[in-house]
């Protein structure tokens, strides 16, 4: 039988989709920019389930909401995809700032850069076209340490634990590194060897994509005595790490 991607959705780490479903439509979906809202629609017409990998509504308004507290200027975005995160980071940030971002997929990005044009943002935004890894090296090397308030890593989870190094130059001390699905829809209570992976085809496929990346990246950054950490239950989990020193 084939899986049913389509249920992806109901791995929500909120285990009340009543409860989700309140937090979007009282907190949430009221307050959502318009262009944002554009981006999720166009997003979800053109990749069906894959729409997922947009950050929540809730998450996005978190994000933008912590960038404006940090009085954030320059950011970095790892991971875009249609653009969703992006644009929240966009408007959140003052007139003079930027978020520079790089995903190797510009075919999905361009599904959202009409909507941060109509936004009026786009004078924010740099998009680099690449993988992640020899932007982050470019960037140490063109001497940016420390140039960054924020970053906000949302790409592929095998590769969270090799960003740290470069992003902990990147971003300055007391700046913040935001590692996006760190909760994994929930598979990271499990052990790789529970029933749970076997008796759930969804969860199994979850477990192949990452389960043990992001596993080993919790574990690494609650003990990394660079950093001060928490790992929040909101949208897939997110752990922001401040750089102490
Ligand atoms: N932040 C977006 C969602 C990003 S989805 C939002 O919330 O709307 C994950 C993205 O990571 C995909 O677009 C994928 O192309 C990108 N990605 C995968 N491997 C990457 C790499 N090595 N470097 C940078 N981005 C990568
Ligand atoms: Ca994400």
């Amino acid at each position: 039988m084939a899986l049913d991607l389509n249920k992806i959705k109901e791995k929500t780490i909120l285990n009340s989709p009543t409860l989700v479903e309140y937090i979007m439509k009282t907190s949430a979906y009221p307050n959502e920019h318009q262009q944002m809202k554009e981006i999720r629609d166009a997003t979800l017409e053109k990749y069906q389930h894959m729409s997922i990998m947009n950050a929540s509504t809730d998450e996005a308004q978190f994000l933008s909401l912590l960038l404006k507290l940090m009085n954030a200027k320059n950011t970095l975005e790892i991971g875009v995809f249609t653009g969703y995160s992006l644009l929240a980071t966009a408007l959140a940030l003052p007139d003079d700032g930027k978020v520079l971002a790089v995903d190797p997929d510009r075919e999905a990005y361009e599904v959202g850069e009409p909507f941060i044009k109509k936004a009026g943002v786009d004078h924010k935004v740099d998009f680099v076209h690449g993988p992640a890894m020899p932007f982050l090296n470019d960037l140490i090397s063109q001497g940016k340490e420390g140039i960054f308030d924020f970053a906000f890593v949302d790409a592929d989870k095998e590769n969270y634990i090799n960003y740290h190094e470069p992003l902990l130059k990147l971003v300055k001390i007391g700046g913040v590194i935001a590692y996006d699905n760190t909760l994994w829809f929930g598979s990271v209570a499990y052990d790789s060897n529970d029933d749970i992976f076997n008796n759930d085809p969804i969860m199994g496929f979850i477990k192949k994509i990452g389960h043990g990346a992001i596993r080993d990246l919790n574990s690494f950054l609650a003990t990394d005595p660079r950093i001060e950490s928490t790992l929040l239950s909101i949208g897939d989990g997110v752990t922001l790490c401040r750089r102490k020193y």
